[in-house]
This record gives C-alpha cells, structure tokens and sequence, in this order.
C-alpha cells in the first residue's frame, strides 16, 4: 500500500479529552475517531490491527474444535426473561421496541441464545461436548464510557459457550480454553497474568481473568512472587500482625466516654492505641436481614466476599434510622456486644484477638477487653480486602496490589442457564440430566488497548509485530529523487513477494515528518532508503529498541522478514 493514498489523519497535539496513554495515541496516530460517549469509529489502521487479533483468535479458537457461529445482536426480551437477566442487567442493558412494540435488547453477551439452540437441538449425551463461539458485536450502556477502547459502550468481543454432560466434561473445556487464551495472548504479544476471579454477576463456580498489568486498568489484582494471583474481590491472605500485641489476661469489657469520636481514627488517636487494636463495626442488610460484621479496624470489606460467604445475593448498609432502632445508638458507637437481634459475623483477622476496642452501643461511649469468643459469639468468614503486605497463603511470602485492564475471562458457568432454560438431554443411562455450561469471552479492543499501554515511548506506539497494522514501512527520506524512489519501491516489491505486509511511504513530506508518523502509528520495523544507497545499503530500524542496521539494499526484506 501507498501512503500518499491512505487515509491516515495523525494530530501532532495530543487531544485533551484523552486520559490514557492508549486513548491519546489511537486518536493520534489516527486509528480511531469518536462518534459519540462510548463510540467509535474504526478507521483504517485500528481495523487492520483488529482483523489481525481476531485472526489469531480465530486460528486458536478453531484449533480447540469450538466451532464459529453468529447470532443476532438484537434479542427478543423473552429470550432474556427467560434466564432472569431482563430484570438483572438493569439500566445497562439498551433496550428497545420494535414497531409492534415488542420489546427487545442489544445482546450484552450470548448465553441465553446459545442455551436456546442447543436446547431445541441438542438431545442426547452422544452429542456432546459441543463448543460454539463467534466473534461480533456487543452493547452495554455504561454510565461512563470512557478511557478511549477500554469502556466503551458498543465493542467487539469472542464469546464461546461450553456444553458437556458433567463437571468432568465442562473440566476439559474449560482447560481447552485456558489453554487457547494463553495462546491467544501470547500471540499478541501481551504480556499477562491469569488471576483466579470470582464470577461476579455471571453466576458459576470458577473463573480467570486474564490480566495485563497497567495503570489504565480498572481492576485490581493481588499476586505474589509464588505464582499466586487473583482479583482483589477475591483474593485471599495472611493479614499482617496487629502493631501491638493485645494487653494480656481475662479483664471484662469496660464501658468508658470518647465524646465526638466516631471514627477509628479519632478513637485511634483518643485512646493512644493503633487501629489494629479497634473493632470496627458495619451494619448491612443482606437479602433484607440485617448483619452486623466485625472487621479489624485497619481492613476494608469486601462485599463480594461478604455476599458470597452469606450466599446471599443483595446487600445495602443499613439506614441510619435503622441502626437506632436495632442499636440504641447512632454509627460510630456501634459493637458487638450485648446484640441479640442480629445475625453477628466477624474477619478471620479477629479469630484469637483479645481485649480490643469496639463501641459500646450508647452514643460517644466504646468498650476496652472486649474479646471475640468471649463478649460475642460471631460466625467466622473470610470478609476483609486484601491490602499490599499482606501475606500470602500459599507460600508466605508478601502479596503485592497491582492495577490491572482484562482481556479476557473465563466462567465455569455450572448448570445457571440451562437450568433455568430448560437444557437437558438423555444421559448413557437414559435419565434426562441437565447439561453443564462454560462461557469464555475476549475483548477484542481491549488486546489491542492493553497493547499499546504495554508498548509505548515518548514517539507512540511500539505495536506487537503480529498485532500491528503493518509489519513494515519503506520509507525513501526524499520522494522526489528518482533513484531513491526507484529503490524503495524495489524493496516494497520484495517485502510483498516475501509475504511481508508492507507499506511504502511515497508522501512527499520531509523525513523527519516520515519518520515520526511511522513511529507514531507503531510499525515495528522501518527501511529507510536514504544517503547510502550509492553503497547500496539500506537502513533498517527496530521500532520499539530504536536499533539501526545497514543492510545490503536486495537483502533488506529478506532480513525483515526473518526478523518477524
Ligand atoms: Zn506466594
């Protein structure tokens, strides 16, 4: 391809819109323009690059036997009433009406219209495993899209759907694309870490996210040196010892006065004693009965823990007005002792501790010797985030937070939507048995995002060879000089012939111009025909470690080429 041709629109200004590192050099090299919050177009060079990606998900997907199908993006509401998600999904569901005024949605992801046509057709044990995927178009309207291709309202995803007869069979399937996606990635040139999630809204029993590692992430992932790593909502740890060993002996909890001390700092700098020695006391309200959960008072909770312990499905904090009545006393006062009414819980971190502080349950007064065990009878659970320096359970070592964007996961989905949708087919025996799903989703748009976060310098990006738009960029520094002109283009004609995706840069522009777009728009390798030619060498530039080599004009393609 010519450049003088293309449409290739590069800014020299990063736009200001433009938080992250990938949003500023898309829209600068000129791959995408924005349509509207959370739309955007495509233009020439990110549809390249993203045709690539999905070749190799493609390759790979098709290597494990799943087989590529395509199903509408706009979905009859019944298809979703069905499975519950109509109701579930909420406002970020787009849903519309049709001009008989049926409703319908835009597909978020495609569970129930896969669960749909294996139901109709899939009818005995003989017919599975079956592995169904496609790769195209979904809708979520986010409350706020933003950061360029990482959130974004309308984007491009691979789901595929696993079907066995038992959790055995839906083992396999899920290790056969475990193993795809680090393929996948690998391929792409990422640089990733597989954390153990939990499945969030998704329902089901295990799950990975596949994780690179960037400050333009929205996600948090624990690991350690070991190999462990999992998503902070479910990451687990050692937490590290209290700053001071809790006061020895079996002294009875002792009410005292702390007038306008309400938080654990305040109580922390009243009492002279760290927030490891404090109780801190939240009142929830889980599937509408209220829960009073202890935790240290240096630890957050996490609520998909919370809810995943309680098995429980909704929570909210309790109002004030309800804390009054189950407590007598107002938030900052609260604690565990003497409740009845409630369900009590406690963190894992409290199991063993004695003589701590907590509130009393009467307005500006706290409790000191307070003893979990002893004062309460709490149920234990694992309820606290993980914090950095916390020690891992695995090995011991020191567990690090580290920001982090997905690329992709994968669900152990168990029996959610063929149960409630009815898929069943005959087992060996005959019994009609309930069939067991898996769902495994890429963002395509995301691969190429976390790309670029990875792999950038000051010029723009330094794109993964098997990612980007073009493999290589002739570039004769004046196009105006005939023999340079003629050279260039013999060496575009053998990076073709070669099998090389090649483009020649035949602008009429100043080299230095040539070269900062061609950094730029992250084309990982460069031939520049230039003062040498007269010796017959070229020049040829390593985008991403900025390396030169001189070769021999009628070996430059060859070298590239043997070099990607
Ligand atoms: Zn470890």
């Amino acid at each position: 391809m010519h450049w003088s041709k293309l449409f290739i629109p590069t800014l020299r200004e990063t736009p200001a819109e433009a938080e992250v590192v990938s949003h500023q050099l898309l829209l600068r090299a000129g791959y995408i323009r924005q349509l509207s919050a959370g739309l955007y177009n495509y233009l020439f060079l990110a549809q390249r690059s993203l045709l690539k990606i999905t070749k190799i998900v493609r390759e790979e997907m098709d290597a494990i036997g799943a087989q590529e199908m395509l199903l509408p993006m706009l979905n009859p509401a019944e298809l979703w009433q069905e499975s519950g998600r109509w109701e579930i999904m909420g406002d970020d569901m787009f849903r519309l009406k049709d001009r008989f005024k049926r409703d319908f949605c835009l597909g978020m992801t495609h569970e129930e219209g896969m669960t749909a046509i294996a139901r109709g057709e899939v009818r005995s044990y003989k017919q599975l495993p079956q592995m169904w995927y496609q790769i195209q178009t979904k809708f979520r309207d986010e409350p706020r899209p933003k950061s360029g291709l990482l959130r974004l309202r309308q984007f491009i995803m691979k789901d595929s759907y696993s079907f066995d007869i038992d959790a055995a069979g839906l083992d396999v399937s899920y290790e056969k694309h475990y193993q795809a996606y680090c393929r996948i990635f690998d391929r792409c040139g990422l640089k990733y870490t597989t954390a153990d999630a939990h499945s969030g809204a998704m329902g089901g029993t295990q799950s990975h996210e596949f994780m690179v590692a960037s400050d333009a992430g929205e996600d948090t992932v624990v690991r350690c040196s070991c190999g462990y790593a999992a998503n902070l909502e479910k990451a687990t740890s050692l937490a590290a010892a209290p700053r001071q060993p809790d006061p020895e002996g079996e002294p009875t909890p002792e009410e005292f006065h702390t007038p306008g001390r309400k938080t654990i700092a305040e109580v922390a700098a009243f009492t002279g004693l760290p927030e490891t020695s404090q109780m801190k006391s939240l009142v929830l309200v889980a599937d509408g009965k209220p829960v009073l959960a202890m935790l240290r008072g240096d630890h957050q909770l996490s609520e998909t823990k919370f809810a995943s312990g309680l098995s429980v499905k909704e929570i909210r904090p309790a109002h004030p007005e309800e804390i009054r009545e189950w407590f007598g006393a107002e938030p900052g006062s609260l604690g565990p002792v003497g409740v009845k009414k409630l369900r009590v819980i406690a963190d894992q971190a409290l199991q063993g501790r004695k003589n701590m502080i907590a509130g009393a349950n009467r307005d500006d007064h706290h409790l000191r010797n307070v003893t979990p065990g002893r004062d309460f009878q709490p149920e234990y659970f694992d309820l606290r985030q993980v914090v950095a320096g916390d020690t891992c359970v695995k090995c011991g070592g020191k567990l690090e937070l580290i920001k982090a964007m997905e690329v992709g996961h994968i669900f152990k989905l168990g029996y959610r939507y063929s149960q409630s949708m009815g898929l069943r087919v005959l087992n060996e025996a005959g019994e009609e048995v309930t069939v067991i799903m898996g769902s495994y989703g890429i963002g395509v748009e995301r691969i190429l995002s976390a790309a670029i976060e990875l792999f950038h310098d000051k010029d723009g990006m330094a794109l993964p060879v098997t990612i980007a738009p073009f493999q290589v960029v002739v570039t004769p520094v004046n196009n105006s000089d005939a023999s340079l002109r003629k050279a260039a283009e013999d060496i575009y004609g053998a990076c073709l012939s070669a099998g090389l995706d090649a483009l020649l840069d035949d602008r009429d522009e100043r080299p230095g111009v040539k070269f900062k777009d061609a950094d730029l728009i992250g084309i990982p390798y460069r031939i520049t025909v230039g003062k040498k030619l007269p010796q017959g060498l070229v020049e040829v530039v390593e985008r991403r470690n900025k390396q030169t080599m001189d070769v021999k004009l009628e070996e430059a393609a060859a070298y590239v080429k043997q070099r990607v």
